[in-house]
């Protein structure tokens, strides 16, 4: 049985070593042969000399570099459509999830199991807002389309190989891979642990780049927000009609004069923002499809290392 670990790696030179220890130590003895794909995503320190130095030391080890940044579901997808192994893992490279877990993961895919998430506990080091923020968005997007993300839950997991062939038939982009893992289906079952906080360096999330992830999650598996125009449509024809009739009545009935331009200014600037929020939405699709319709590859690779060696 062949073990896979992919780890996208971006500004990471104070975790790599230590990483590659711990993992390295972690493995042995879990499966017969395994290997471990990095790869930079276009990181400006001195990862990927470290990296390259690493290939070079231990024959388990594979590196990829991409041509420039291209962002972590990217490069965790590079990763995915190298990785052979029967098994495949995903970690990030700051030492959040600890590879000590790994053995945890591969005893539930031995009993059946095809997709094993690790499921933090409880999150070290994470700000309560980034804790409400993330509960809210996992019951938004379930509340919105059929994928299940199960909370709590980050990159790090375990696929089968079936998995991953079925993730490397999506080359959607912009991509969501958690959505893709929890849409491929299968059966899925998760592993409690407690998440350290990262070793070295800062993360590369900030709340702009969480919400514009959560926005392409939504965009990418509902069509519910599109639907939106039809039921705000829907009300707002509703409240004219009432308030035509009202009036008219008023008008014929009882003989009172036309009145209320403040109300007409108001109905005015509201119908026009729901419609700019309509044409905002409907453009971030089209803006989907443009995407997809371009047809570029998802990455460019520009050196790789390390994949000729005994454990291909
Ligand atoms: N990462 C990447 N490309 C990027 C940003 C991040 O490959 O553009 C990698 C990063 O090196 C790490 C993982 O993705 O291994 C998760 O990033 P980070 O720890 O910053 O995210 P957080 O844990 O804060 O959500
Ligand atoms: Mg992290």
């Amino acid at each position: 049985m062949k073990l896979s670990i992919v780890v996208p790696v971006y500004n990471e030179e104070g975790n790599l070593s230590l990483l590659h220890d711990r993992l390295s130590r972690a493995v042995a003895g879990q499966a017969d042969d395994y290997e471990i794909i990095f790869i930079n995503d276009g990181s400006r320190d001195r990862s990927p000399e470290i990296l390259e130095e690493l290939a070079q030391r231990d024959s388990h080890v594979k590196y990829l570099s991409l041509s420039r940044n291209f962002g972590h579901e990217i490069a965790t997808t590079a990763g995915l459509d190298r990785a052979n192994g029967d098994a495949v893992v995903l970690i990030d490279a700051d030492l959040q999830d600890p590879p000590e877990v790994i053995s945890q993961l591969l005893e539930r895919w031995r009993l059946g199991a095809a997709v094993v998430y690790a499921r933090r506990r409880h999150r070290a080091g994470e700000s309560p807002f980034k804790r409400l923020t993330a509960f809210g968005f996992y019951r938004l997007l379930h509340y919105l389309s059929d994928v299940h993300i199960p909370p709590d839950t980050g990159d790090f997991r375990l696929m089968d190989r079936r998995v991953v062939e079925a993730l490397r038939q999506c080359r959607e982009n912009p991509r969501f891979v958690r959505g893709l893992v929890s849409w491929v289906g299968f059966r899925q079952e998760e592993v409690l642990y407690d998440r350290d906080e990262r070793h070295a360096g800062q993360t590369k999330y900030n709340a702009m780049k969480l919400m514009r992830l959560a926005w392409e999650a939504i965009c990418g598996f509902s069509l519910i927000p599109l639907q939106l125009a039809i039921w705000l449509g829907g009300l707002v024809t509703v409240l004219s009609v009432v308030m035509t009739a009202i009036i008219v009545i008023q008008k014929l009935f009882l003989n009172m004069p036309f009145q209320g331009y403040a109300m007409l200014a108001c109905a005015m600037f509201f119908l026009s923002g729901v419609l700019l929020i309509m044409m905002g939405i409907l453009a971030q699709y089209v803006g989907h499809i443009f995407r997809h319709t371009q047809n570029r590859p998802l990455y460019l690779i520009d050196r790789e290392k390390g994949w000729d060696n005994p454990h291909g």
